[in-house]
């Protein structure tokens, strides 16, 4: 057990939670979200405003999730409202093709110059999955390569050292998949080119991709090393694999080309999500015209959706996307830079052994003493004293990630009274971090 006390209550989230936990596992949808890795009781939202969420006992807070990525405008952005509002007017879902889900596709592939088609989902674990099936089916081919840390969504096949969730609850497995399912995964480390060519030497002709986060924010935030996704690219191209970069966090939040725009390196395919939804359910997968060219209705490699581009979520998310400009962009890295100065200020102010590590306006705190450059070194941070911290910004008021292994987001609506409310957290959470001590019995 960690040190932690909860000096506040939220009775009405408590009862909430009492209510779900009798009909959902765990209380909630989505595991993280319970508060697992820092104890406490989740906070149940009721509304969203710019950069602040209101709970269910009435408690503001400053966001620093945004949902997990997708909200880079603000809570309930008027243009997308008034987008969603004038999409639900004319229906719900069709089931046929729409002009809204052109325009998305249109959109995405004008921004990310490697996406020549590309096929809309509802998830990013539907994007990664068809991604890989894609792959395995244009190469004819059945390993895959992943990185230990990287988190791909929930695909039986890519939750092998899977970072997120799983890397929070340090599951060593995933019991449901079968040896068969994931026996053509490669797990390498990650940041580890040798290790990638070993590889691709060890099994020759057998790899149909190497699958990565196109700059890691599942392990907290680890960027690429200078040439890592080039090397990839090459390798890749050099032995017949796929080269498949997941953008489902990155794309169109670390530049307006998402992380492809910042480091330039074309993958064969990409995976979407979150930012591109605009807050809804909608999901993107595309590259190469040839190797998309093998999806049905057109190829043979078989892949679907009910509600794939669904009306609803395609108009919220082309609304998003067209009010990312690149003046939006300067200002969420701006609030960036400056939420990351304000935290490494007050924690070296309290001598708190701490890495901040960003991929352009997406950044995590490591609680530890050197750089984090895979999962073994994310693993290896102090993170009860993120819990104390944790806990301490919570209930001043600011609501972060409840796991040290999540990047922290930030919005074109995070403006100056947000972060001075963040600012007068954060002596006080510093102090908690450096008080904080790891009980006896967490190591027994
Ligand atoms: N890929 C990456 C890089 C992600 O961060 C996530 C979710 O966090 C996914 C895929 C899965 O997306 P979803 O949760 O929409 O299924």
């Amino acid at each position: 057990m960690v040190h932690v006390s909860f000096p506040y209550s939220a009775p009405v989230s408590q009862t909430l939670f009492d209510r779900a936990a009798a009909v959902t596992p765990g209380g909630v949808n989505s595991p993280v979200r319970a508060f697992r890795a820092v104890g406490g009781t989740p906070r149940f939202m009721v509304s969203g405003t710019g950069p602040y969420l209101t709970d269910a006992d009435g408690r503001e807070y400053v966001d620093l999730v945004c949902s997990w990525g997708p909200m880079i405008l603000g809570h309930s952005h008027p243009e997308v409202i008034a987008a969603v509002q004038e999409a639900v007017a004319r229906g719900t879902s069709f089931g046929t093709p729409g002009e809204g889900e052109v325009a998305l596709a249109e959109e995405i592939v004008a921004r990310v110059a490697p996406v020549e088609q590309v096929r809309l989902v509802s998830s990013g674990t539907e994007a990664t999955m068809s991604a890989i099936r894609l792959a395995r089916g244009f190469t004819g081919r059945a390993k895959v390569i992943k990185f230990a840390g990287c988190y791909h969504g929930h695909v039986d096949a890519l939750l092998a050292a899977a970072g997120s969730g799983v890397a929070t609850f340090g599951l060593p497995d995933t019991p449901g998949v079968t040896g068969a399912q994931a026996g053509d995964t490669i797990v390498l480390p990650y940041n580890d080119l040798e290790a990638v060519h070993e590889a691709f030497h060890t099994y020759p002709g057998e790899i149909a991709c190497v699958i990565t986060e196109a700059s890691p924010g599942n392990m907290g935030v680890v960027p690429p090393r200078p040439g890592f996704n080039e090397g990839l690219k090459s390798a890749c191209a050099k032995n017949g694999a796929l080269f498949i970069s997941d953008e489902v966090m990155t794309g169109f939040r670390t530049s307006k080309a998402g992380w492809f725009g910042v480091d330039g390196v074309t993958p064969d395919l990409m995976t979407f999500g979150k930012v591109m939804g605009g807050g809804f359910p909608a999901a993107a997968f595309g590259g190469r015209a040839d190797v998309m060219g093998h999806l049905a209705p057109v190829g043979p490699v078989y892949q679907a959706g009910t509600l794939s581009g669904n009306p609803v979520a395609t108009a919220a998310g082309l609304a998003q996307l067209r009010l990312l400009d690149d003046a939006a962009y300067e200002k969420v890295d701006a609030v960036s830079a400056e939420l990351r100065a304000l935290v490494r200020e007050a924690l070296n102010k309290e001598g708190v052994a701490h890495r901040l590590q960003n991929a352009s306006n997406m950044f995590s705190v490591f609680f530890a003493d050197r750089e984090v450059r895979n999962y073994e070194d994310a693993k290896a941070q102090e993170s009860f004293r993120f819990t104390a911290f944790f806990h301490s910004m919570l209930s001043q008021g600011v609501y972060l990630p409840p796991s040290a292994f999540e990047s922290w987001f930030v919005s074109t609506a995070h403006d100056e009274r947000a972060v001075e409310r963040v600012a007068a957290a954060l002596p006080a959470a510093a102090r908690a971090a450096a008080e904080a001590t790891n009980a006896p019995e967490a190591t027994a």
